[in-house]
């Protein structure tokens, strides 16, 4: 029997979990949690009654293996499954806030552009478009790659103040290669061909992922699939401790995982373990790991992140008629990123019908001035700005609000990531440790890839297999 610890109870935590615990003659398999809840960033919180997520949590994969995982742990309600715990179907809808205006996400040379642009700006956006693709830039930078796609106006509108507000970093000072991560394949072509199939109905071969039409969500709130698939896992053997940090990764000079250290509750537990995965932050995991050499901990100590703060919002009235899933909230005069209309994904998000329960995104670094701030004053700023854009004629429309602070909701890719596969290289001469997940990995990973990174190292614990490129080429070009 193999004494399995899994750091992390998100998406990838909590796969991996379940996947070994279908083995229990095998695995004996133990998962820490240091919040006092399942599911990480794709957990949902319910506050007097009404639930929300962090910021909107969609599912949507082209794994067809992650597609099967979902329908079998939550059925799909059109299966004709029923009770509270299915996956409804949705017809994504999401748009762009600008100027008062909303246009279409991604952003479309079309009638509605046209109507909310005018003649003389539209012509702009399709000459500029057009300079685009005869005179491509060198790509530096993720301007180029941008003005490369969209050209410069259409990028100036809608990527260059958006990235900056995301990011907390101009386009200029962004490599290319963020790009290629997150808006894979999304092109001002690929926008035009996605019109053009539409009008004459020709379904495209491939659908990427930021133009997925069609998504499942879990009736009450994307945490519930955490929920359910931990259950199932202690069903079958595994144990889950939450409100309990791993803070110390016991490793011999030769790279071998011997345990853990964990807190809970003010205690220190030594666990051992044959097999470590990690879903923690790949820069927390190396500060708490012995044996590391300097030049391996400077590079994990200078990973950047991007972290958020989201804020529910319960008001009586909507100013504006808004079916949208969520919406990109563009333009310099308010710092929101983005909210979600949690009416619009599941009646049971709300306790009462009659209200819109909101989410607004911030996007801001853990210790700023921003994420310092008091709740009510966090409260005050967002309220302030649903007025500024209409959503809401008065503040007095709020009825009640919940702000959610999110630590390295985002991994960034500047600075010592350039280094990240000496990282890799490090963690991978530990054979019995696999980093798993978004943050335990450092990569832009949605929860289908975080939860085939652990499929993946499943794997190659099963099989025995030492080579892990396999679980790190997830999400990358190379699978
Ligand atoms: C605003 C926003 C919107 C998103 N929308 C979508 C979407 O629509 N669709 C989609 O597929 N994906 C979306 N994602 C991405 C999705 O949230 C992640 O891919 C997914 O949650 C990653 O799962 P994970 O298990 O790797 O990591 P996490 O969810 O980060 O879970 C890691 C867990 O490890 C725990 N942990 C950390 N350190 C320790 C420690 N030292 N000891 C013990 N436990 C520890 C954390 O508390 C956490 O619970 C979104 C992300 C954000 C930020």
């Amino acid at each position: 029997m193999q004494r399995v610890v899994i750091i992390g109870a998100g998406p990838a935590g909590l796969t991996a979990a379940y996947e070994l615990s279908k083995f229990p003659e095998k695995f004996q398999v133990v998962v820490l949690e240091e919040s006092a809840q399942l599911g990480g960033i794709s957990k949902t919180v319910e506050y007097h009654g009404n639930r929300m997520d962090i910021g909107p949590h969609h599912l949507y994969t082209k794994v067809a293996a992650v597609k099967a995982w979902w329908e079998r742990m939550m059925p799909p309600e059109e299966n004709s499954a029923s009770g509270d715990e299915v996956l409804l179907k949705k017809n994504r809808f999401t748009r762009i806030l600008f100027k008062g205006k909303f246009f279409d996400y991604p952003v479309k040379l079309n009638a509605t552009t046209f109507e909310n642009l005018g003649f003389g700006e539209t012509l702009k956006v399709g000459g500029s478009y057009f300079k685009s693709l005869l005179f491509a830039r060198q790509e530096k930078s993720l301007e180029d790659f941008f003005i490369n796609r969209f050209g410069k106006k259409l990028y100036s509108m809608f990527f260059e103040g958006y990235t900056e507000k995301v990011w907390g970093r101009h386009p200029k000072n962004i490599s290319p290669e963020w790009g290629a991560q997150r808006v894979k394949g999304l092109s001002g072509v690929v926008v035009l061909k996605n019109m053009i199939g539409k009008a004459f109905n020709i379904k495209p071969k491939k659908v990427e992922t930021s133009l997925a039409e069609t998504f499942y969500y879990p009736k009450f709130g994307s945490g519930q699939l955490w929920e359910v698939t931990a259950r199932e896992s202690i069903k079958n053997g595994v144990e889950i401790f939450l409100r309990t940090r791993a803070t110390k990764i016991h490793r011999k000079p030769d790279g071998t995982i011997d345990g853990v250290t964990c807190e809970r509750c003010g205690e220190k537990i030594f666990l051992p373990c044959d097999i470590l995965l990690s879903s923690m932050p790949v820069k927390d995991l190396i500060a708490g790991m012995d044996a590391v050499p300097d030049e391996i901990r400077a590079i994990a100590t200078g990973l950047p992140y991007r972290d958020l703060i989201t804020i529910g919002v319960l008001v009586e009235k909507l100013n504006l008629s808004v079916p949208d899933h969520w919406v990109y909230v563009q333009g310099g005069d308010v710092q929101m990123g983005r909210f979600v209309v949690y009416n619009n994904w599941s009646p049971c998000m709300l306790s009462d019908a009659k209200n819109f329960w909101l989410g607004l995104e911030y996007f801001c670094r853990e210790g700023d001035e921003l994420w310092t701030n008091s709740d009510e004053k966090i409260a005050e700023l967002a309220i302030e700005e649903l007025v500024k854009k209409n959503l809401i004629t008065s503040p007095t429309a709020v009825k009640d609000f919940h702000i959610e602070r999110v630590k390295k909701a985002y991994p960034a890719y500047f600075d010592t990531y350039a280094r990240i596969d000496e990282l890799r290289k490090f963690l991978d001469a530990s054979a019995n440790l696999f980093c798993i997940g978004r943050n335990g990995q450092h990569r832009y990973n949605n929860i289908d890839h975080s939860m085939c990174t652990a499929f993946e190292a499943v794997k190659n614990i099963l099989s025995g297999t030492n080579d892990k490129s396999n679980v790190w080429d997830v999400n990358t070009e190379s699978n």
